[in-house]
């Protein structure tokens, strides 16, 4: 008989344990669930020469119980000419990934979209590390590249930067893009307009001298 009530025993004992790590992962997983991402973007102050926010890009999603959450902002000028535009995206996982992962998970996200309309150059690229005014470092690639419809003659540049905010838990991913010639105007006067520079633009001037100014669209990006 007392073999009979260990053994009756021994599986209530187990099930009360198995029944609390149930508890505490499924009130741990609705705690996680509720927490807010908080979307890096470019402060309206640094949106100036025509750069807005185009407000019906926005995409918002998120994954299994809101344990990985992302949000993108993009914005653009709306110069035909020049065409120029900026992906802020955010993301939000249990565990930030490298700022080397997260390059390289960025370069093979979003290359093969931007080669649908570009020839990206991927022999020539600029690479790097700097600091923004959050105090960030982040980790960046530069391509050059032409338009894929423009008989190949304009060219553009493209800019990927990615950084981890610690104290929003997120990770930032960057896609700037910029045509920074374009053969179908005569004149030469149109240079005064160089969306590039806006969006490489620090103080320290990291891309160079001409990119040396304190509001680059990437550089104000407030993320915490
Ligand atoms: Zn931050």
């Amino acid at each position: 008989m007392s073999v009979v009530r260990r053994d009756e025993q021994f599986p209530i004992s187990v099930s009360v344990v198995i029944s609390l790590i149930i508890i505490v992962i499924i009130a741990s997983v609705m705690v996680i669930s509720t927490r807010q991402i908080t979307a890096a973007m470019v402060p309206d102050s640094s949106l100036v020469d025509g750069w807005h926010e185009r407000i019906g890009d926005r995409i918002v999603s998120s994954g299994f119980f809101n344990l990985n959450q992302a949000v993108t902002y993009t914005y653009a000028t709306d110069d035909v000419l020049f065409p120029a535009s900026l992906l802020v995206q955010t993301k939000k996982s249990l565990v930030l990934p490298s700022e080397t992962q997260l390059l390289n998970q960025a370069v093979s996200e979003h290359l093969p979209d931007l080669q649908n309309n570009y020839s990206i150059n991927t022999n020539t690229t600029m690479q790097g590390m700097r600091t923004l005014h959050t105090g960030h470092q982040t980790h960046y690639i530069v391509y050059q590249g032409v338009r894929n419809d423009s008989a190949q003659l304009d060219e553009i540049r493209c800019v990927i930067e990615v950084w981890n905010c610690g104290i929003s838990k997120i990770s930032v991913i960057c896609i700037g893009v910029a045509q920074i010639t374009n053969v179908s105007i005569l004149s030469t006067d149109h240079s005064t307009m160089n969306y590039l520079e806006h969006i490489l633009s620090d103080p320290i001037g990291t891309f160079g001298e001409q990119y040396q100014q304190p509001d680059g669209l990437i550089y104000s990006i407030r993320c915490h």
